[in-house]
């Protein structure tokens, strides 16, 4: 039996593993963490390799990282930064988002893909989600959009891609830019592009929980040579371009601040986290893959239960294994099935208290939870699950057995 967090004799950290469980799968010994990276040696000695070099800041680690990931996904352009968070500031800056501007965000998300647009001086226009999918429902976005409107978000929710065909029909015919906040959508695809190479403007996320993690850190992609431009000259002060490179031999003190610029650069360190983790991309999806569809396979049976979409014209990046309950058919509501979850020592979380709920959002904007009914109805049966590639065969089944257990012992 591993410890939690401890590397193993593979190099791998590993979440703890109960003892050998009969048919009847007790309670696990050892509490489930609801996510934890996946580190392994490589990530660790290209770490020191870093911290052995001096480069310790921006430097050629993030240089590289920024060509490979452009590669993997096929952009002409990625500026690797400190937050998903940051790369949709800079994004929202380089579209030219300001004051009296108007974007739409979908209400199903995190607060970063619209707290940026507050940041740059405009009102956000929230949007309701498609129900099955909790992504931004094309069919609610042309009423939405005004005289106004500046620049659309999408999010690509737990990793399943949004419909972009009909959201760019709409966005094209209205000449509003696309910027997507994929901070769970790495590596993703819809109808075989990968995502990041689809809108005018992509953000990553490579925070802790993320499917590729560098401690904290972010990065944005686009095809448009005039957007790389800005967004490298605002994450860095607004300083002259490769302004690190000063400080080497082909470099010398001076440099121009020719904006009112941002500090959101990556570091070498989480650089050095993020090659290791690209290279590794593939079997990290693949895990992700193989326990969605353990998953998957174990609650279809239970009318009870709402399994995530996983559409054949899509890639999932499976950042979130999002179930969702069926209430009706249940004696018990979502937090206390959570709190049993947690007493049969697994851990989970919810995806997400939409925006309109949220108290700055709430009474800043003046709404009502009835006014993204999709999104409320969605919330309020969400339970996300343990999924992450370090996680044991037996820890999927421990799963599977608590929440299955859970369904037979209060199903109505
Ligand atoms: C995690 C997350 C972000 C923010 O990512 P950071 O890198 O932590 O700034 C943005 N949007 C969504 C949907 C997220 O889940």
């Amino acid at each position: 039996m591993t410890t939690q967090g401890r590397i193993s004799d593979e190099g791998v950290i590993t979440a703890a593993t109960g003892q050998e469980r009969g048919r009847s799968r007790p309670p696990r010994a050892a509490f489930l963490p609801f996510a934890l990276p996946h580190i392994t040696q490589a990530e660790i000695d290209e770490v020191v390799d870093t911290l052995r070099s001096g480069w310790i800041a921006a430097g050629p680690k993030v240089k590289r990282f920024e060509r490979e990931f452009a590669e993997v996904i096929g952009a002409q352009h990625a500026t690797a930064l400190s937050s998903a968070t940051a790369a949709l500031h800079l994004a929202l800056d380089a579209v030219g988002v300001g004051p009296g501007d108007e974007v739409i965000v979908p209400v199903y998300t995190f607060t970063s893909s619209a707290a940026v647009v507050v940041h740059c001086g405009a009102r956000i226009v929230f949007a309701d989600v498609d129900p099955a999918t909790c992504n931004l429902d094309p069919a609610k976005l042309e009423a939405l959009i005004t005289p106004r409107t500046r620049v659309i978000v999408v999010v690509h929710i737990a990793g399943l891609p949004a419909e972009m065909d009909p959201i760019l029909a709409i966005a094209r015919a209205h000449n509003l830019p696309v910027v997507e906040d994929a901070a769970h959508a790495f590596p993703a695809r819809y109808r075989g592009r990968m995502i990041g190479t689809i809108g005018d403007l992509t953000a990553f996320s490579f925070y802790a929980t993320k499917t590729l993690a560098t401690g904290d850190g972010g990065l944005l992609a686009t095809d448009n040579a005039e957007y790389a431009q800005r967004v490298a000259l605002m994450a860095m002060h607004g300083m002259s371009r490769d302004a690190w490179k000063r400080y080497t031999a082909e470099g010398s003190w001076y440099y121009e601040i020719v904006a009112a610029g941002f500090k959101y650069n990556m570091t070498d360190i989480a650089a050095a986290l993020g090659l290791q983790q690209l290279a590794r991309r593939e079997w990290l999806l693949e895990r992700r893959q193989a326990i969605a569809a353990r998953y998957t396979e174990a609650f279809a049976p239970y009318a009870e239960l709402e399994t995530p979409p996983n559409p054949a014209h899509v890639q999932h990046a499976w950042h979130l294994y999002m179930l969702r309950l069926r209430p009706e058919r249940l004696t018990i509501g979502r937090d206390e099935f959570i709190k049993r979850l947690s007493a049969a020592n697994i851990g989970t979380s919810v995806h997400f208290i939409p925006l309109h709920i949220q108290p700055y959002y709430r009474d800043t904007y003046g709404l009502a939870p009835s006014d993204f009914p999709a999104a409320l109805d969605a919330y309020q049966r969400e339970i996300s699950l343990p999924i992450y590639p370090s996680m044991s065969e037996d820890d999927v089944e421990d799963v599977i057995a608590a929440v299955t257990a859970i369904v037979e012992a209060h199903r109505r």
